[in-house]
Parts: C-alpha cells; structure tokens; sequence
C-alpha cells in the first residue's frame, strides 16, 4: 500500500511550529482510497506532532483493525465515523489552537468570515462537550459537522476537514485567525475611548 506518510509529517510540524498544537495534542490522519478498500494513515498517541517519523504513522481499515504497528490516535473513533459518513473527506486535522480552543471553552461563538464554506449561518458549528476518545463524541462529531468543514468541540477544540491534507492545515490556521481577530477586536472594542 502506497500511502504518503511524508504529507502527515510535514503537516504535524508545520502546525507545531506555528503554535497550533502543543504537547503531545492533536491528531491528523489521511484516508487512501485504493480498489475497494480505504485505508487510514493516523498520527499515532503519546507522540508530539513535531516529533513523528514514518514509522510512527500507524495504518488501520475503516473498522480500526490496526495493518501495522503502533497505536493509533486516541481519537481514532472519531476520524473512522467522519470517513464513514463523508465520502468526500479524504483528510482530518483535530487541534486544539489557543485562540479557537479558548473561544470552546467560553460561552462565545466564533463568527464565520468569508473564506470558507458558504456563509448560511452566522457562526461556526460547535457540539456540547463529550469525553475525549469516546464514541459519544464520535457520534455527536459526524452530527454536528454535517456537510461542513469546521467543528468546534465545547470545552476541547476544533475539527477540520476535507479533500486533501494541504488544503485542511490552511483551514485549521485561518480558523485560528479569525478566532483570534475576533477576540483582538473585542478586546479594542472594550478599550475605545469614549
Ligand atoms: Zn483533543
């Protein structure tokens, strides 16, 4: 099975060094569609996204048999129900950005800004919190995000996704962007002078 775990790598340092994840946080995987079969390339747990090498990717099928070593992302539920339902999803990003995450664990909703998705309704979609790695916000998650391409997790962070893994670290980096343009101008709005 040819499966580019380079893309993986890449993305999980690139989302490190630009202060997105931290830690041993977050999770990435990729799906393979190859004859009939798909297959999932998932960042492995216990291990910083800024630190993996092509061995650590760990390979499963949509049912979570693991085809290689390792052990998959404790979140692996979560992006196995994602691919399942969202044919067009070839690609998962699961952080848990400051500025976006800080907005998850208030009582506010990021605004949508023109640049992704079409604009139908006012604010990001989010989902009550559920227990990490569980299947109930496995569950919950595919509800929540429906047909679109952000989820922020109450009380955790966000989910990304969509057809390829490059186009899915820009939109978790512009969700983190417009999270924090909005707290900036909130902040100013708070401190203009009357
Ligand atoms: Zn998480």
């Amino acid at each position: 099975m040819d499966v580019n775990v380079e893309d993986i790598i890449n993305v999980g340092k690139n989302l490190y060094n630009q202060g997105l994840v931290s830690g041993k946080a977050g999770n990435i995987s990729i799906r393979v569609k190859k004859d009939d079969i798909d297959v999932i390339a998932i960042t492995p747990t216990f291990i910083s996204l800024n630190d993996l090498k092509p061995e650590d990717i760990v390979l499963v099928d949509l049912k979570g048999d693991v085809l290689t070593k390792g052990n998959p992302s404790s979140e692996l539920k979560m992006h196995l129900s994602i691919y399942e339902v969202r044919d067009d999803v070839n690609a998962i990003i699961h952080i848990h950005p400051p500025y976006a995450t800080g907005f998850a664990f208030s009582s506010k909703k990021i605004k949508r800004l023109e640049g992704f998705g079409k604009i139908g309704i006012p604010f990001l979609e989010e989902i009550d919190y559920e227990p990490p790695g569980s299947s109930k916000l496995a569950k919950k998650a595919i509800e929540g995000l429906g047909n679109e391409d952000v989820l922020i997790l109450k009380h955790h962070g966000i989910i990304c996704v969509g057809d390829n893994i490059k186009e899915v670290e820009s939109l978790a980096k512009f969700v983190e962007d417009i999270a924090k343009t909005q707290f900036v101008s909130h902040m100013l709005s708070l401190t203009e002078d009357i």
